[in-house]
């Protein structure tokens, strides 16, 4: 764990942000309208990581605000959570591939710095890859989400030690009403997931913890 008070380590996401702003590491950047950092609780115990941003995502500079992402807002509500105030949610990419067309290995290579900094500073106990791209990229490995989605695994990423819990992209959850149907089975076991990491470092569970303090979205408070 590192010793970053809640104060510094938003700072510090903050300093990121600015980076990822002014980031030309990739030609995603001469194409995209706003990037998308990620927003949530900064101290938040789980995290989210998605593939890349959408249309909608692009134009308003913020992850999941298109329909998948109001589908995760309700599979959150469903299991008693808030994006703002119990998760942190990102990307693997923070830069729109044009069309929507899949990342690229060297945009992802590109971008990974900025996903696993993030990781080091908000420092969850689990983090929930959506879809194939996320979950291969962090899990290391080539397996598909079909076969590895609702199963937890212990994992390092960038040097902290994480329970990454697979799950199917909300987008296809839309597409198809058996993986939603899935999704939301999934779902249902994270409350689970985070009691048990908790108990496992002796932190006070989430029945017996006041909400945390909302982060607003490091974007929005740039911005404002
Ligand atoms: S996708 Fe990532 S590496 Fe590429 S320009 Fe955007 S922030 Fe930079």
């Amino acid at each position: 764990m590192s010793d970053l008070t809640p104060a510094e380590r938003r700072q510090k996401l903050i300093e990121l942000y600015h980076e990822v702003k002014a980031c030309h590491a990739c030609p995603l950047s001469a194409t995209r309208t706003n990037p998308v950092f990620g927003m949530g609780n900064a101290d938040a115990d789980l995290m989210f990581v998605g593939e890349a941003p959408g249309a909608e995502e692009d134009r308003q500079g913020l992850p999941f605000v298109g329909r998948a992402g109001k589908l995760l807002d309700e599979l959150l509500a469903g299991i008693g959570m808030t994006r703002k105030e119990h998760a942190f949610i990102a990307n693997v990419l923070k830069s729109r591939p044009p069309g929507n067309r899949d990342p690229q290995p060297d945009e992802i290579e590109s971008c990974r710095p900025y996903l696993e900094r993030q990781v080091q500073l908000i420092e969850p106990r689990v983090i929930c890859t959506l879809g194939n791209f996320a979950t291969k990229l962090l899990t290391g490995s080539p397996t598909g989400i079909t076969r590895v989605r609702g199963r937890p695994q212990e994992r390092d990423v960038a040097g902290v030690p994480v329970v990454l819990y697979p799950l199917f992209h909300p987008a296809a959850a839309l597409r198809t009403p058996a993986v939603l149907q899935q999704l939301r089975d999934d779902f249902s076991g994270i409350p689970e997931l985070l009691e048990q990491e908790r108990a496992a470092a002796d932190l006070p569970g989430l029945a017996t913890v006041g909400a945390p303090e909302p982060a607003a979205p490091p974007q929005l408070d740039l911005l404002a």
